[in-house]
């Protein structure tokens, strides 16, 4: 418990938990291969220009130029030579440990051959690191080692089983697959083993599920389960169809849900931050969170932080960096959401006079308290004691 003595928690000290991020790569990066890391599009930036010439851009340039011990504002060009003298690995492990997240929840689904496992993150960072499994690519790799049709429903059964032993939670790729207005029934077993038997004939596009009925069939499994499930919303990359990611395209789906004891967390959400918010003030068991968001609008942040708590509740609020590859994203969506919060909050005070007892209470809320009640990660005091890993045990309840 914590004393009256200490001094108020703050948005610039409190411990953050991520709720989604993934590994970050300990590279030497050339140039091209970092600025494809601070960019959602898939193509170079056009003859003559920089992906550097952005909000995040410049956010690397004010923000992780001191932590490599240069002036804010070096060169692109400076900030690239820096990280190569000190290295990959130096890098990662500086800008990790300033941001003061002292939990990582890592989905580990995409691309997991060029970024550290959770284990190695969890050495980098000097953090506790969780995992979340991506629904769809369990299903894939059930496939690619041979599955016959008649076998996936049970197979994939076992090894969701099996993953959750570990795992706090899932995500799926609906968004990026099927987009988010599919139909939000639970699929008749039948339909599922011929959509199965389906893909598994169409050969080799086998490796990517992109099947509604089967994806449906996921998220129910995950629903029986009482999973915490996350679903892509909103901004994301090329291959996203971005009107087809809005969260209110999971209404009728939220409806079916939320008897269930699954929750759903909607990740991300720009720009349907707002109706990510409405969605979470309405169902009981709805989260969401601006992250990846933070990161690309810099120096806007601040605003899309200050939106996120119009409708929703002050308990459905979650902080995520959504963070891939480059160790700068960790660092700067830690920073500019501890940032956004403290001046959001500074507003409510000067306008409405909130005292700072329950500026410092929905600071823990949003930074991790509200994250461990989603997740049932257990004894909300424990969360101090973020030196020993294995204290995460008391996680019995997670599914
Ligand atoms: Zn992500």
């Amino acid at each position: 418990m914590r004393v009256s003595t200490e001094p108020a928690v703050t948005p610039a000290t409190v411990p953050l938990l991520d709720h989604h991020c993934h590994g970050v790569t300990t590279g030497d990066l050339d140039r091209g291969a970092f600025e494809a890391l601070i960019t959602e599009s898939d193509w170079d930036a056009p003859a003559g220009t920089t992906h550097f010439d952005s909000q995040v851009g410049f956010a690397i340039r004010r923000h992780c130029a001191p932590v490599l011990g240069l002036a804010p504002f070096a060169s692109a060009e400076e900030y690239l030579q820096r990280r190569r003298e000190l290295g990959g690995i130096e890098v990662s492990r500086r800008l990790l440990r300033a941001t003061g997240i002292s939990d990582y929840v890592i989905e580990t689904g995409h691309k997991a051959d060029e970024i550290l496992d959770p284990a190695q993150m969890a050495d980098a960072a000097q953090a506790r690191v969780l995992e979340v499994v991506r629904l769809e690519r369990l299903a894939e790799e059930l496939v690619s080692d041979g599955c016959p049709a008649s076998g996936f429903r049970e197979a994939f059964a076992t090894l969701l089983d099996e993953r959750l032993q570990h795992a706090i939670g899932v995500k799926s790729i609906a968004a990026y697959r099927i987009g988010l207005d599919f139909d939000p029934a639970r699929p008749a077993t039948d339909d599922v083993d011929a959509a199965v038997a389906r893909w598994i004939a169409g050969g080799a596009d086998a490796a990517r599920l992109d099947d509604p009925v089967i994806i449906r069939h996921l998220l129910w499994e995950a629903v029986d389960r009482e999973c915490a499930i996350q679903f892509h919303i909103g901004y994301g990359d090329s291959d996203v169809d971005l009107h087809r990611c809005s969260p209110l395209l999971l209404t009728e789906f939220l409806r079916l849900t939320r008897p269930s004891g699954a929750r759903v967390m909607l990740l991300h959400c720009y720009p349907f931050h707002r109706e990510a918010g409405y969605l979470a003030q309405v169902f009981p068991h709805v989260y969401f969170d601006v992250g990846l968001a933070i990161n690309y609008t810099g120096s806007r942040s601040d605003e899309i932080i200050a939106e996120s708590f119009e409708l929703a509740p002050f308990h459905k609020i979650l902080f995520s960096s959504d963070a891939w590859g480059a160790a700068e994203l960790y660092h700067l969506g830690a920073l500019l959401f501890r940032r956004g919060l403290a001046r959001a909050l500074d507003v409510f005070a000067e306008r409405d006079d909130w005292p700072e007892h329950e500026r410092a209470r929905v600071t823990e809320l949003v930074a991790w308290r509200n994250a461990r009640r989603a997740y049932r990660l257990g004894d909300l005091d424990a969360h101090d004691a973020v030196d020993d890993p294995d204290d995460f045990d008391d996680r019995s309840d997670s599914r």
